[in-house]
Order: structure tokens, then sequence, then C-alpha cells
């Protein structure tokens, strides 16, 4: 029989939604307006506002995070081959694909998850025009080796940051790293326009060529300078947007305490690891991986996972599988599994805790009484 504490579902997210009644006269102001797309008042608050919050210079609202990803790509003119990461969402390699660039993958470094720099340079060829590293789970990649080999190669670096809103290393934003960066704005993420997303660039000239590029190239009412996409944000969203950012603060707070206890919760259970916190890194605490070394723990992940649902407990399991198991991408060269070890033992072993702005406490300790009571 179920017990009652259990009955109560536990999803691994849920979305931080501003108050309605507070948005209500946000939607009054734009009805007034009568102008709901096209670089809005709304927009150009949210996009000055982002600049302030994030302390970056340039930013371009996208209406999701794969937009700017591919928008990116073509902002640089970025052709041939270029070198990414196969633990990530699909999204990062996916933009690749849509600009007929072939993806090389290349394996993390099993400490942080992200991209291995040692193993970058063994990958670049004579078609390699840029890196797409992606700082998954919000922890910064290795941004000074691999702008210190992009210099060496005269590669152009893109991280896909959908995941680091608001992350700072020694008091700077991670989105001042490389060429570009991108955001996803998706309801997931811990700040979201319910779908959105931008694009951080570091000069008015590329702002500008980003900002044609998701409106069709138009640079004026009959010129048409690149052949461009529509990936504008519309006012609604725009408006919510700068609701939600007097929100996001207190939500990473609450988020933090949650990590804190999952921390304090699983540090001594056999066979289940997880991320140290990195040194002068202000996190967001996004998501809450642990891995499960079977043996130690006497339990497959996959059996953990399930184990929880029966519990009403639902984890996911990202980022499995890997990108380079998905058919697209299974045939190339790098997608073999010799030529990425670390990437599989963590898409094998992981499973992501539920973590939320309003997530009770309470919840997280029942989350970790299963994964102790099923431990050897
Ligand atoms: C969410 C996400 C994206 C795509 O964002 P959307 O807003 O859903 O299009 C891209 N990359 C990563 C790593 C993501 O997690």
């Amino acid at each position: 029989m179920q017990r009652q504490q259990d009955t109560k579902k536990i999803t691994v997210t849920s979305p931080l939604l501003p108050p309605l009644e507070e948005f209500i006269p946000y939607l009054e102001d734009i009805w007034r307006r009568k102008w709901i797309t096209n670089n809005g008042h709304y927009h150009q608050e949210l996009e000055k506002a982002l600049c302030e919050y994030l302390h970056v210079p340039y930013i371009s609202l996208f209406t999701n995070g794969t937009l700017p990803l591919i928008a990116s790509l073509q902002a640089l003119r970025i052709t041939g081959e270029v070198i990414t990461t196969p633990y990530s969402f699909v999204a990062t390699t996916h933009s690749l694909w849509w600009n007929d660039i072939r993806p090389v993958f290349v394996d993390i470094d099993p400490q942080t998850g992200n991209i291995d720099p040692e193993r970058i340079e063994a990958a670049i060829t004579p078609k390699t025009t840029a890196i797409m590293p992606v700082h998954v789970y919000g922890t910064p990649c290795d941004t000074e080796r691999i702008q210190r080999i992009a210099d060496i190669y005269g590669l152009k670096v893109i991280y896909d940051a959908a995941h680091a809103f608001a992350v700072t290393v020694n008091g700077q934003s991670i989105l001042k790293a490389g060429d570009l960066s991108t955001l996803s704005f998706h309801a997931t993420k811990t700040y979201n326009t319910i779908e959105g997303g931008a694009l951080i660039c570091h000069d008015p000239k590329t702002k500008q060529r980003i900002d044609y590029l998701k409106n069709f190239g138009f640079a004026g009412e009959t010129t048409v300078v690149a052949p461009g996409i529509n990936g504008k944000m519309d006012e609604v969203r725009a408006a919510y947007g700068l609701l939600e950012l007097k929100y996001v603060g207190g939500a990473i707070e609450k988020r933090q305490l949650l990590d804190t206890l999952y921390r304090e919760q699983l540090a001594d259970v056999t066979g289940i690891s997880f991320f140290d916190r990195q040194p002068g890194v202000q996190p967001n605490y996004s998501y809450f991986p642990v891995f499960v070394d079977a043996a130690a723990y006497g339990m497959s992940r996959d059996t953990l996972y399930t184990r929880l649902q029966e519990r009403n407990i639902y984890g996911r399991r990202y980022f499995y599988p890997l990108i380079s198991e998905f058919p697209t991408y299974k045939g190339l060269p790098s997608a073999a599994k010799d030529n990425l070890p670390n990437a599989h033992r963590l898409a094998d072993s992981v499973i992501c805790l539920p973590i939320y702005h309003d997530l009770d406490p309470q919840d997280v300790k029942r989350t970790c009484d299963v994964i102790k009571e099923n431990a050897r």
C-alpha cells in the first residue's frame, strides 16, 4: 500500500510563474499601445533590463532558445565542421545540422560534464571553423582554455548557455566568454518567458547583424541584407519576461536551499555522486544531477529511476541518450562510443532530481529517503 506522504506527485521542475494579477496591467498597456510584436516597447525594455541584470553589453531577444543557436552560426558565417559536446539537449547539435555544418563530438570532463578542453585540439581539421561548448547544468566551461585553443587555430567560440542564466565566475558573467552565447527562456528553465531565448554579443555591429537576421534580414522597409529567419519575441512574452525578472532572484535563492539540502542528505550514500560546487562560481541551481554507480549502489540507474516513479517522484535522465546516439548523428565517425567514454558513463548513470523554486524541502527529504532505502 502506498504511504500517505507518497501520494503527492513530485515533478522534476515546475515553471516560475509571476503573479497573474501583476501581469494584467502589462497586458492592458499592450492592448492600449496596439503594438504587439516587432521590436515594441516591452521588447526594448526587456533587452535593456536583461543587459543590466546579466551584466552584458548587448542582447537580442528571440522567440525560443534554438533560433539564437541557428542564427549565431549564420551571424558568424560558420561553415564546415564545428567541435561540440554530445552531452547536451539535442538542440545544440540540431543547430549545426540546420546550417549544413558537420558536428564533431568531443568527450566530456567527468568532473563537470562539460567538453574536455584537453581533447579539443585532436579533433581540429582544416574544415574546423568553430567550437560550440555547452555550460551543462549551468556549470561554467573552462572558458580560458577553450579561448586559448580557439585563438591558436583561428576558431570562433559559441556557447550554448541555455542553462547558465545569471551564472558568474569570480563576479564576471559567464555570458561574456567566447564570441557569442545563447540563452533559453523555455518554461522549464530557471528564468522563463514561457518560450523564449536570447543571443548575447559584445559589439554593436554584431548586435545589428543579429537583429537583421531574426527579422527576415530586413535592414529597412525595402532592404533585405541577409537570408534571415523570423525569430522575434512578441510583446506579451517580453512583458512577462520583465515581470519574471523581479522574481527570478528569489527563485534562485530558494533553489540554493534545496541544492544544499540534497548535498547534505546524499553525502554519505555509497554509489551516489554529484558534482562539487566550483570555487568562485555563483550557480543558478537549475538542476540537481546525481550519478548512480550501479555496482557500488547495488542497483542500476534505470531501476532507481523506476523505483522513484513508483513512489511518485519524477526525476529525468538528462542527458540520456547522448546526442551522438540519435540516428541523425550516430553514423558520424566522432559519434563512435569509444570516442566518448566519459559522456557515455554520465549519460548511463544520471538522474536529475526534482528542483524548482517552490519545491517543498520535505519533498527533497522524501526523494533522498527513497534513494537511501534502495541503497545496498
Ligand atoms: C533548452 C535548451 C535549448 C533550447 O531551448 P528552447 O528554448 O527549448 O528552444 C538549447 N540548448 C540547451 C542545452 C537546452 O537545455
